[in-house]
């Protein structure tokens, strides 16, 4: 076994690696972190459980400690579910000692640091080798993308591979937990839907591209299409829905986008890591699918569900179909323990 700490325990994601790991055949869960508040209670009394299914035994006596690397030892890789600015602050120390997968934004686009979708751009991998002489750590950082990129990008990855991609549009529908539980006043979501989630576009627009470029010489070139983003918080617990507008640059067949993203296949699938689905993109044919709550927990909330998928007649060449992820499993908490799985399994 692999022992592993959750930085952020008591969070939103940090739930959702509770609730994965302590059923995970290879990683066990040794340490639990969070704020001061929190530091010092079994696990709990320190945390509000939010899940539908109940907090696992196995967590419950474990002693909560300060998000300091000198409070934990005993672990190989640590998962953080940290606050950005926190993350910006605490997870360097960590990977000086420790292999740190890493939910929160605050490293994704430095350099040397992988940003990854197993499925997409697994040989980001090679940045780990950059980072440790850079910064001359034992440990490493590893993050993965926002929550609705990753969706997105696993859905635009077959077709990108295959077709020559003139430019994106997306409009999201993201559920209230993608906030963390306190994060958006109740107030402002019953009977209503938010159009802003700061620095969500930016980090849309951004991650895709970079996600999708290519690595040469220790350098990420960011793919070279247009993507467009426009974010908004509708009243859904979990699982984003995003409806994407694609223009291709050559002429294809709606057959050919079909096929592509059905018969899509990543390394995790070849090398059958533990969470990773049997098909990254499930399909479906009805005109009212997916769905957040029906379509969110596909193949254990780690396969992206789309639907509508059809021909744009506006415009040639052109595309639209609908999405669903669950946002704190493959948006969050799940795409970290497969970037932790493939390295486990590949470095
Ligand atoms: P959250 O529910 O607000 O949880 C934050 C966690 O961090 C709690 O465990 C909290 O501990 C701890 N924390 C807060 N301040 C701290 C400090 N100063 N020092 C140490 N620990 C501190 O947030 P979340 O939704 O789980 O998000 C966590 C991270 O994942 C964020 O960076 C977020 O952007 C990212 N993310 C979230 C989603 C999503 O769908 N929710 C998806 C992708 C990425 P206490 O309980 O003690 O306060």
């Amino acid at each position: 076994m692999v022992n592993v700490g959750i930085l952020g325990a008591t969070g939103m994601v940090g739930q959702r690696f509770i609730e994965l790991l302590s059923k995970h055949p290879k990683f066990e869960i040794k340490a639990l972190t969070a704020s001061h508040r929190s530091a010092g209670k079994r696990y709990e009394d320190a945390a509000t459980w939010y899940l539908d299914k109940a907090m696992p035994e196995s967590v419950k006596d474990i002693t909560v400690v300060d998000t300091d690397p000198s409070q934990v030892d005993d672990v190989d890789i640590v998962f953080s579910a940290l606050p950005t600015e926190n993350a910006a602050v605490v997870e360097p120390k960590f990977a000086e000692k420790f292999i740190v997968a890493s939910n929160a934004s605050a490293m994704r686009m430095e350099d040397d640091v992988p940003l990854i979708i197993p499925e997409v751009n697994p040989e980001y991998l090679d940045l780990v080798e950059i980072q440790q002489k850079n910064r001359g750590w034992d440990g490493f950082i590893v993050t993965n993308p926002n929550c609705s990129t990753i969706a997105l990008t696993i859905t635009l990855k077959p077709l990108y591979d295959q077709f020559d991609i003139k430019r994106v549009y997306v409009s999201t529908m993201q559920a209230v937990s993608g906030a963390g539980y306190n994060g958006v006043p109740s107030m402002a979501m019953v009977d209503n839907l938010v159009p802003f989630i700061g620095g969500e576009e930016e980090k849309m627009e951004t991650e895709t591209l970079h996600l999708l470029g290519n690595l040469d010489g220790g350098v990420v070139t960011p793919a070279s299409f247009g993507v467009s983003a426009s974010c908004h918080r509708v009243p859904v617990v979990d699982g984003h829905t995003e409806s994407v507008f694609i223009e291709m640059e050559n002429k294809c067949d709606l057959d050919e986008i079909h096929a592509s993203m059905d018969n899509f296949r990543g390394l995790p699938q070849k090398l059958g890591l533990n969470s990773a689905p049997e098909k990254p993109i499930i399909i479906r044919h009805e005109e009212n699918r997916p769905q957040p709550r029906m379509d969110r927990n596909q193949d254990g909330g780690m396969a992206v569900t789309v639907g509508r998928l059809r021909k744009d007649a506006a415009f040639e060449n052109s595309f639209r179909y609908v999405l669903v992820g669950h946002n704190t499993i493959r948006g969050a908490a799940g795409a970290s323990i497969l970037n932790a799985e493939l390295i486990n399994e590949i470095l």
